[in-house]
């Protein structure tokens, strides 16, 4: 059996009791950074076994992971922060495994997406998550046909391409359209800036320096 397990987006308490017991039977967690995870797994006192699952080796080691789970191993996979498979290792595994009938399941839990929808007050209920937009080839015609959505849309970005994805939002979507920007969620610092998209441009220029952790959700084209 396979548990995919969401962890923490930032704060170490967004954990569902049902998750740290799942990683407390299983006999093998699967870690996109075992030192990240150990971290987690040691304020929780969970000693199972970690190995490395990311996307540098998870082709490679997908034929062994699957023999484990048909001998009979229970296995956890969890990434970094959040829920597996979103924006992070975990389609290869779950498609590998359906393929193979060996029982899965994902349960509820921590994503950054979801709280900055809800918290960015634009209309939920329809959007479309992209997450993170290619760096280069493809880049212009995928923010071409997001400017075009009448549905809510968000974007997962890194700090140091804010301000670029930002400008290009302004180019492609206007300055006057509605988006909010989320930062480090959860966290000690977490910052909620909703405007135009100008708005959030004028924001990110006048820090000194841009850190951490950035959703990014913006209106539809009404
Ligand atoms: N699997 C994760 C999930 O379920 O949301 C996403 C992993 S992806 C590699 C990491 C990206 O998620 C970051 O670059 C950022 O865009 C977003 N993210 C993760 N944690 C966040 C937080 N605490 N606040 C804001 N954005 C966050």
């Amino acid at each position: 059996m396979l548990y995919l397990v969401p962890t923490p987006i930032g704060n170490l308490e967004d954990i569902t009791f049902r998750a740290i017991e799942v990683m407390k039977q299983v006999d093998l967690i699967l870690a996109e950074d075992t030192r990240v995870t150990r971290k987690l797994l040691n304020h929780y006192k969970i000693e199972t076994k970690t190995s490395p699952f990311h996307s540098a080796n998870e082709h490679k080691v997908l034929k062994k992971v699957i023999s484990w789970l048909q001998t009979g191993k229970t296995i956890a996979l969890v990434s970094d922060a959040g829920t597996p498979g979103i924006s992070d290792p975990g389609y290869l595994l779950v498609r590998e495994c359906h393929d193979k009938g060996i029982k899965l399941t994902c349960l509820p839990g921590p994503t950054a997406f979801v709280p900055a929808l809800v918290v960015s007050g634009m209309p939920s209920h329809r959007f479309l998550f992209e997450g993170f937009l290619p760096h280069k080839k493809g880049r212009m015609s995928r923010l071409t046909e997001l400017a075009e959505l009448e549905c809510t849309f968000i974007l997962y970005e890194s700090p140091n391409r804010i301000l670029r994805c930002l400008q290009e939002l302004k180019e492609h979507c206007g300055a006057s359209r509605h988006a909010c920007l989320c930062r480090e969620l959860s966290k000690l610092f977490e910052e909620v800036i909703t405007g135009t998209v100008q708005d959030l441009l004028d924001w990110s220029e006048a820090q000194h320096k841009i850190r951490g952790e950035f959703v990014i959700v913006v209106a539809g084209n009404s």
